[in-house]
Parts: structure tokens; C-alpha cells; sequence
């Protein structure tokens, strides 16, 4: 049995992790859980958005299962997930985007993987006002972190057997701080000549994905654009519902779906528990549990083939409860 650290989180948070711990159990595991609420219901009654409680848990396991949390808007906080992924140095963000055959969408053959520096660029979050109206937000990239996302998107790409990397970037305007990413990137990618290597501009990245997106395989760029471009990727396989992503450091993982807490469909047994459950499976795979990881995957590919069950995101109308009970049925 390993123990893992699971926050709850907010919004939709409950709601679907109590729907993943479910198939977790019913698909037998290895997993103990210490569970904790975070955000801003925890903040109202306990005074503090992550109780100590809850690092020292994660500290002790290593290893989060972490549900959407809403940072209260307007009172001063830092997002609470620029803190974790700061405090835990959890730099590399990787989010998987693979067409699943039974999601109808304009493509059906998408398998990308966005690697996005996780600790850096516009999210160190320094902004100065000058004069009352002018305001200068300040963007950093460094050396250390740019090699380590860059090396991990080409180790990634020859351990799973990939073809491409694109280096995403900004390089033509913001000469040298995405100049800088870019000729790491040019550097690092001769160490991986069995590996093609080539970069695009983010903004035409983004027409040639809504055109042509069977073109790119390993995806790797900073902070603000992997944010933006990942969602995108969500958009062409069907939507934030089923986009998993893992965040990974030296010492630490955290496992997290990449949409937010939905806050206009929380408590109404309709959100889509999938990108958590996925996440899930990516953290199983972690542990070493691949056999478990793949039993999920294929009862929800069979539940999503099936065509019966699937929440109204997918345009289905079926609950999460009912979603979930039908991928326990199929394990
Ligand atoms: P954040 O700033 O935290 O990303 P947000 O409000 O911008 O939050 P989301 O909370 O991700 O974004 O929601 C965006 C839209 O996608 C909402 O309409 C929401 O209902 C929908 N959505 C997000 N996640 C899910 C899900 N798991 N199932 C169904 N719909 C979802």
C-alpha cells in the first residue's frame, strides 16, 4: 500500500474526487489516502487556504492527488497553484491531448504532449505600478529552468518512442528572454539527433493547431504560452473535461486535471470527472502501477465508445454518479 496526499479543492473539487477515489478503490488500488478540503471554504471557516496539516502530508508522500481550488479573488492572495508548484519546485507541467475515437471533434488523430515550464516567465507574479496608469509586469526566464523542461521534453519523447519536439516560443519580439529558451532548446537538441527538432512561433502555433494539428508530437515552451496553448489543445480533443496533467519536480509529483473549479456547475452531479481520473492514471503510472492505470483507461474508453453514458460537456446527459458506476461496471 502507498499513501498519497488528496486535496479536495473547491467547486466541482468534491464532486469529483469523491467519483475518482470511487474507481480508484473499485479497480483495487494500492492507495491509502490523508484527504484534505483547501481554498477558499477552508480559508472562510480555518482562517488558511492549505492547512499545515495538509503540506506536511504531501511533504511526508510525495506524491498529490490534487482537485481544483478557487483562490479568493480581491483579497491579496497568490493563486494557490503558482504556491504549490513554486514551494515544491514542481517545474514541469506535462499535459497529454489524445483524440479518443468516441468524442466527435473536427480531428480525430491528435496525440500532442505539452511540456510547460512550470516555476517561471510572467507567473513570478511581479508587478509594479509606475504612475496610476501604468503598470509593468515582469517576465523571467533563466538557464537552469529552461534546460530542465527542455530536457525533459526530448527524454520523454525518446523513452516513449516520439518523433518531434517544437520548441514554442516568442523569439522574433521578445529577443532575449525567449531567446534565451530558444537557444537552450537549438543546444539541447543536439544531444538528440535520433529526434526532430524544430520551433514555431507561438501565435502561428496556434493557427497551424486549429488547421493542421497532426503535425506536432512533443510540444515544450514557458510558462504563460503552455498555459494558453494546453487549454487550446484541450479544445481540439473535446474539451477541459477530459485534459489530465501532472506536475513534476525532483522530489515531488503532483497529479491535477487542467481545468479549474467550474464554479457555475459545482454541486449539480454533471461535471465531467474524467481529466481528474486520467490524472489519476498518469499518477498510478508514476507509482509503477501500470497494469491498474491501464484497466481505467480502457473501461472509460469502452463507457465513451458505448455512447450511453457521458456527461453534458460531452453532450451527453448522464451524472457523474451514473459516469462514474458505469466505468466501475467495465473494470
Ligand atoms: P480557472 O481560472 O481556475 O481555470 P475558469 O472558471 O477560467 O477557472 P474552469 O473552471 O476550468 O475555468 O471552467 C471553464 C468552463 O469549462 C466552465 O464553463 C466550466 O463549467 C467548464 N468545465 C470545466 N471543467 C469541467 C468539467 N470537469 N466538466 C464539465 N465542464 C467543465
Amino acid at each position: 500500500m502507498k499513501t498519497i496526499t488528496v486535496f479536495k479543492g473547491d467547486g466541482i473539487g468534491p464532486e469529483i474526487t469523491e467519483a475518482v477515489l470511487n474507481i480508484l478503490d473499485a479497480a483495487k488500488a494500492p492507495l491509502e489516502y490523508e484527504m484534505f478540503r483547501v481554498g477558499a471554504a477552508e480559508y472562510e471557516e480555518n482562517g488558511a487556504l492549505i492547512p499545515d496539516a495538509a503540506f506536511a502530508s504531501f511533504e511526508k508522500n510525495k506524491v498529490l492527488l490534487k482537485s481544483p481550488i478557487t483562490t479568493p479573488v480581491g483579497k491579496g492572495f497568490r493563486s494557490l497553484n503558482v504556491t504549490l508548484r513554486e514551494k515544491y519546485d514542481l517545474y514541469a507541467n506535462i499535459r497529454p491531448a489524445k483524440s479518443n475515437s468516441a468524442v466527435k471533434t473536427p480531428f480525430q488523430d491528435i496525440d500532442i504532449v505539452t511540456f510547460r515550464e512550470n516555476t517561471e516567465d510572467l507567473y513570478v507574479g511581479v508587478e509594479k505600478q509606475i504612475d496610476p496608469d501604468t503598470v509593468y509586469a515582469t517576465k523571467i526566464i533563466t538557464r537552469k529552468a529552461s534546460t530542465r523542461i527542455i530536457t525533459d521534453a526530448f527524454e520523454y519523447a525518446r523513452a516513449q518512442g516520439r518523433k518531434k519536439v517544437t520548441c514554442v516560443h516568442k523569439a522574433n519580439i521578445l529577443k532575449q528572454s525567449d531567446g534565451l529558451f530558444l537557444s537552450i532548446f537549438q543546444a539541447i537538441a543536439q544531444n538528440y539527433p535520433d529526434i526532430e527538432a524544430d520551433d514555431k512561433i507561438v501565435d502561428n502555433v496556434c493557427m497551424q493547431l486549429v488547421m493542421r494539428p497532426q503535425q506536432f508530437d512533443i510540444m515544450v515552451m514557458p510558462n504563460l504560452y503552455g498555459d494558453i496553448v494546453s487549454d487550446l489543445t484541450s479544445g481540439l480533443i473535446g474539451g477541459l473535461g477530459l485534459l489530465p496533467s501532472s506536475n513534476l519536480g525532483k522530489d515531488y509529483a503532483m497529479f491535477e486535471a487542467v481545468h479549474g473549479s467550474a464554479p457555475d456547475i459545482a454541486g449539480k452531479n454533471i461535471a465531467n470527472p474524467t481529466a481528474l481520473l486520467w490524472s489519476a492514471c498518469m499518477m498510478l503510472e508514476h507509482l509503477g502501477e501500470m497494469e491498474i492505470a491501464r484497466t481505467i483507461r480502457r473501461a472509460v474508453d469502452q463507457v465513451l465508445a458505448e455512447g450511453s453514458c457521458k456527461t453534458p460537456d460531452l453532450g451527453g446527459q448522464a451524472t457523474t454518479s451514473k459516469y462514474c458506476e458505469a466505468i466501475i461496471a467495465r473494470l
